[in-house]
């Protein structure tokens, strides 16, 4: 079967490798020069860096066997540590590496700065959630949802608030409570450990899965065509090219431009990330710190002192020059000043995850014609592993034909 896949982010990636391996000859459309689109590398003043900065966790269980199987090793690709959520003021909340659900009920009772009665009513509440199954009778924002649940003290504004941005990349006031429980459930509620983990990248994003799926393709006999933006796709013809089916795996704001017909309208919360290098030996307490403040970032120490810092969602930093930026997130870091910086913005870099978003299905009125992408994975906020399972199931749609 002659397969053409448009988009080689993740979930184009995920398709393709899928399908090649089971024997269809894919050919693989990508409009940029190299592939992983939000997730890739990006070569500045002769670094290679990510075009923003990721966090993985050990619950992306799909993209880890995906990186597997293309002969990237994530236990030498990642530095794997016990999920740590620690800030500048004080506050600490470390799972050990016991079994769970006990390694979050002793992170939960041993958090820093937080009083006995609330930890106590935190635990409640998340044993309630679970027993529920993490469904919710009605969808709101997480911000009323943790105001209906009590959750008004330190918990909230130094953990769920703060993991509620970094996950859904929205604010708790506009972002889904059914998608951020949606997570917890796969990560502090799941019942296996490691899901909780977080997932460090020793490398540039690239060498992830990228760099590696591309080889794959390419020795598996797929065909890249990347610099092409492809331009139509009727009857599974792809810019005239005929195929006997096609995936369509671009982000919600270029589907317009091939696929009018499907609603895929979206509003969109910016990232920017700040990188900041300092002396070769500096580093911070743990890899990945919570500064809070005015633009509640999260630096990730990447080693020999260079630090990633992401700022997510909509907010007055947009309004700041890059050096004003750089400026805010160094002084809150309180290393000095850094010897280089780095700004990078995106500024659609995931749809908002707002309650009762509505998302296309991955299958059309064309049964030749399935799209992908983390947009279509409506379980998930837009994150690297919603956009693998994507791809792999778009992939399954092609092959159950
Ligand atoms: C700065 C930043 C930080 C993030 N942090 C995290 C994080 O910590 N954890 C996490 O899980 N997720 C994170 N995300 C989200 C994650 O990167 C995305 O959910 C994921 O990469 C989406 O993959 P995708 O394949 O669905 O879409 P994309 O990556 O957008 O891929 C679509 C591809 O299609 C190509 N394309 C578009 N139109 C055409 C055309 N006409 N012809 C040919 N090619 C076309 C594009 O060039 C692109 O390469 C972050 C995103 C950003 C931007």
């Amino acid at each position: 079967m002659k397969v053409a896949i448009v988009g080689a982010g993740w979930a184009g990636l995920a398709a393709a490798v899928d399908l090649t391996r089971r024997g269809a000859a894919v050919t693989l459309y990508e409009a940029g020069r190299v592939a992983g689109g939000r997730g890739r590398s990006v070569n500045i003043d002769g670094r290679t860096l990510d075009n923003g900065q990721h966090l993985l966790l050990g619950a992306y269980r799909e993209t880890l066997a995906l990186m597997r199987s293309v002969g990237a090793d994530p236990d030498v690709l990642f530095e794997r540590r016990p999920l740590q959520v620690v800030d500048r003021d004080g506050f600490r909340l470390a799972l050990p590496c016991w079994p769970a659900p006990l390694n979050v009920a002793w992170g939960l009772l041993t958090a820093a700065t937080v009083d006995l009665p609330e930890k106590l009513k935190t635990a409640l509440w998340m044993h309630r959630v679970k027993w529920r199954g993490f469904r919710l009778t009605r969808d709101e924002s997480v911000a009323d949802w943790l105001d209906a649940a009590g959750q008004t003290g330190v918990l909230r504004q130094k953990l769920w608030e703060p993991l509620c941005l970094a996950a859904l990349n929205t604010p708790a006031e506009r972002a889904s409570a059914q998608l951020f429980a949606n997570v917890l459930r796969d990560s502090l509620g799941s019942p296996r450990r490691a899901d909780t983990d977080l997932l460090l990248p020793r490398v540039p994003f690239g060498e992830l899965l990228p760099e590696p799926a591309c080889h794959w393709l390419v020795a598996n006999g797929a065909t890249l065509r990347f610099g092409h933006r492809v331009r139509s796709i009727n009857d599974a013809c792809v810019d005239d090219e005929a195929y006997d089916a096609a995936i369509v795996a671009v982000a919600p704001q270029h589907l317009g431009a091939l696929l009018p017909e499907i609603d895929g309208r979206f509003d969109y919360e910016p990232i920017a990330t700040v990188y900041l290098q300092f002396a070769a030996n500096t580093r911070l307490p743990f890899p990945l710190l919570h500064l809070g403040g005015n633009t509640g970032a999260w630096a990730v120490d990447r080693g020999n002192g260079l630090f990633g810092c992401a700022i997510s969602g909509h907010g007055d930093w947009e309004a700041l020059s890059d050096e004003a930026l750089a400026a805010e997130i160094e002084a809150a870091l309180g290393l000095g000043p850094a010897d280089w910086r780095q700004v990078i913005r995106e500024k659609r870099a995931t749809f908002c995850s707002r309650p009762q978003l509505a998302r296309p299905a991955h299958i059309t009125a064309d049964p030749r014609l399935v799209l992908a992408g983390d947009y279509t994975w409506a379980d998930y906020p837009a994150t690297l592993e919603g956009a693998v399972r994507s791809g792999l199931r778009a992939a399954r749609a092609i092959r159950a034909r």
